[in-house]
């Protein structure tokens, strides 16, 4: 079974046939378990709204989308609106973190959403943090971070409910090329060592190149699909995992005003 599976899907935007935009034309796509699927292509071509589809974020005009076999438009809003934050997880060109919160505190949101315990969701965001390599930050809040280690932060918050896919719409595309590799290296290594399916948007060629397949959209329709041939090994970069003091220790007020506001 593939985890993540459309059958003749096709969009359309407009109802008066003069402004009507065929965003998709019948993308049939299969993805596997552990996959690092990357999709290129011109702006415009359908790669947000395949994301968006993908995600249960948006409905298809017609064609199917089954996650884990289960076809989605069989789903009613609520089951559809479980399965988009328990089965799938999302991260950003722009890491859309919450500014006021910690690393910690990030990551643990999705949980203390799902009515985890208090005590299991700090153990997971723990967890958590030192999966995506960010376990000396965890007091930090989103402002005084790199934008790599932002988006390492939003990683490990799309990860922690342990979805079936994640899915990433132009990850790299707010990085400098060094921070824009660790990225890429922990998505790599989340698909290789964690089995973690991954489908991501891409502009850059170096990005996609690290994928485990590739696929060219082209005015709504796969123009083509293809395994990648790796010319080098794998980028695989030491992530600073050593604990150093944080700069900003954790205040007691802002998780109170946190757990109210939940
Ligand atoms: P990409 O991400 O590849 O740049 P998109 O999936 O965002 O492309 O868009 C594909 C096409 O659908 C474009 O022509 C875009 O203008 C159109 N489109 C996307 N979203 C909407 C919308 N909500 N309403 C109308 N047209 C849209
Ligand atoms: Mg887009």
């Amino acid at each position: 079974m593939y985890v993540i599976e459309t059958r003749g899907l096709t969009k359309s935007y407009g109802t008066m046939e003069e402004v009507r935009v065929h965003a998709l034309r019948g993308v049939d796509l299969e993805v596997r378990e552990g996959e690092l699927l990357a999709i290129m292509g011109p702006s415009g071509s359908g790669k947000s709204t395949l994301l968006h589809i993908l995600g249960g974020v948006e409905v298809p005009s017609s064609g199917q989308v089954l996650l884990e076999g289960v076809d989605l438009a069989l789903l009613n809003d609520d089951a559809r609106t479980i399965m988009r934050r328990e089965r799938m997880g999302f991260i950003f060109q722009s890491f859309n973190l919450l500014p006021a919160f910690t690393a910690e505190e990030n990551i643990s949101l999705p949980l203390e959403l799902a009515g985890v315990p208090s005590g299991e969701a700090r153990r997971r965001s723990i967890d958590m943090l030192k999966m995506v390599g960010m376990s000396h930050r965890k007091h930090h809040i989103p402002g005084t971070l790199s934008g790599g280690e932002q988006q390492r932060v939003a990683i490990g918050r799309a990860l922690v409910m342990e979805p079936a896919l994640l899915l990433a719409d132009e990850p790299t595309g707010n990085l400098d090329s060094v921070n824009g590799r660790q990225v890429t290296a922990l998505l790599r290594g989340l698909a290789s060592d964690h089995k973690q399916t991954i489908v991501m948007v891409t502009h850059d060629g170096e990005v996609a190149k690290q994928a485990d397949r590739l696929i060219r959209l082209r005015d709504g329709l796969i123009e083509k699909d293809g395994m990648v041939t790796r010319e080098r090994p794998i980028v695989k970069e030491v992530l600073p995992m050593k604990d150093v003091k944080p700069l900003i220790p954790k205040p007691v007020v802002r998780t109170c005003l946190f757990k109210r506001t939940m």
